[in-house]
């Protein structure tokens, strides 16, 4: 068992544990931070028959009070539909100031759990236990919360961060190949960022049977990163390395290509980049590539700069006539990189030379 510390703003710090077993202890875990209350799970379709039964009683015999909510499996409940209903359910099981939400499941369960917890009563606890290796990895740590509007994904959310994070590496066991790809996207990215040692994991060990070590790298850097900009106005927007082109896959795709897939092809289009513009030496930027794909991940993109760049400056709605994209300079550093809009389709286009 691992535990971090994360040092949210305002000073206050929540626990981050990561080992195998804590679905059936998390209820002395969350006792010894909360005062035994109200607790409402919320969890998946898939997630629910596998390991909430194992929650609920961890949390029963530990002397919560606890309800249940269980919504669709699949980002489609990441919709104001779905947060409404959840909120009239914490009004239902009159759950008050003092009572606690559980996220029980990937990414889309923490995000729509933590957004309603944020809301609900101007504001309760939740904690996390993220049972996909991309929460586990990233969507659990930072406060993140939000659903999707028609007009686009994330669009209606807040920063909430939470009081615990709890995952047990046993549940990720039922997780698809594809879904484990998908993390392993962003911790690959987590180690290009600021991690040789994660980096080094997927280089040439065997991540699979080391994900305490994996998950407990990620959540180190993504803290030391979130403790230092929790609202992302400057080094939080390094952990967005690879994503602008991946936003705009993912969208051209019509989400066919997931999240993590699209992140490991905006991974290598900024290596690619990156060597061609000098900044990254060429034999670490072939590390990264062959990295990526002996990690079932692709390296090669299916569009063309010019459509990508249309869609990547829909994205960012004109908000802005400038964009921080993010270049590696070698493995565990990159820079931060302020251009043009209109600079975006050469960039993507360097991505795209010379890939198989
Ligand atoms: P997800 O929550 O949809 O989970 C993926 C699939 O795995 C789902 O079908 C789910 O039911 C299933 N599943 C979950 N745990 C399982 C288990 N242990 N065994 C078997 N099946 C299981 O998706 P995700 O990839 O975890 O997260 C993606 C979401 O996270 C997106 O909505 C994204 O926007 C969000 N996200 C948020 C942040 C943040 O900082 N808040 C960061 C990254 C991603
Ligand atoms: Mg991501």
């Amino acid at each position: 068992m691992k535990k971090q510390i994360l040092t949210a703003p305002g000073g206050e710090s929540y626990p981050i544990l990561t080992g195998s077993g804590l679905i059936n202890t998390c209820g002395q875990e969350i006792s010894s931070i909360v005062k035994p209350c109200r607790v409402m799970i919320i969890s998946d379709t898939n997630v629910a028959p596998l390991y909430l039964e194992i929650v609920r009683k961890s949390l029963a015999d530990a002397g919560f009070s606890v309800n249940t909510h269980v919504v669709s499996a699949g980002e489609g409940s990441k919709s104001v539909a779905v947060f409404g209903a959840l909120l009239e359910s914490f009004a239902e099981a009159k759950m008050t100031r003092t009572d606690l939400a559980v996220a029980l499941g990937g990414g889309v369960i923490g995000d729509l759990t933590g957004f309603a917890a944020g809301c609900y009563l101007r504001g309760i606890r939740f904690v996390q236990m993220p049972t996909t290796l991309l929460s586990a990895v990233d969507a659990s740590v930072g406060g993140k919360t939000a659903v999707n509007l028609q007009h686009g994904k994330n669009l209606a959310g807040l920063f909430h961060q939470p009081i615990g994070v709890y995952c047990d590496v046993d549940t990720l066991q039922t997780l698809t190949p594809h879904e484990m790809a998908d993390g392993a996207a962003e911790a690959i990215k987590t180690g290009i960022l600021g991690n040789p040692d994660l980096f080094s994991i997927y280089e040439n060990g065997n991540p699979l049977s080391e994900l305490e070590d994996v998950i407990s790298h990620a959540v180190a850097y993504k803290s030391m990163i979130v403790t230092e900009d929790p609202e992302e106005h400057g080094v939080r927007k390094l952990l967005n390395l690879g994503h602008t082109p991946a936003h705009a896959i993912e969208r051209m795709s019509n989400f066919v290509i997931s999240h993590g897939h699209a992140v490991a092809i905006g991974l290598a289009m900024m290596t690619r980049a990156a060597v061609k513009r000098g900044y990254l030496e060429s034999d670490e930027g072939t590390r990264i590539l062959h990295t990526i794909a002996r990690n079932n991940l692709p390296v090669v993109c299916p569009y063309q700069a010019k459509e990508m760049a249309e869609i990547a400056a829909i994205d960012k709605k004109a908000a802005a006539s400038q964009i921080t994209v993010i270049l590696p300079e070698k493995i565990g550093r990159c820079r931060m990189e302020k251009i043009a809009i209109s600079e975006l389709e050469a960039l993507f286009a360097d991505g795209l030379e010379g890939q198989a």
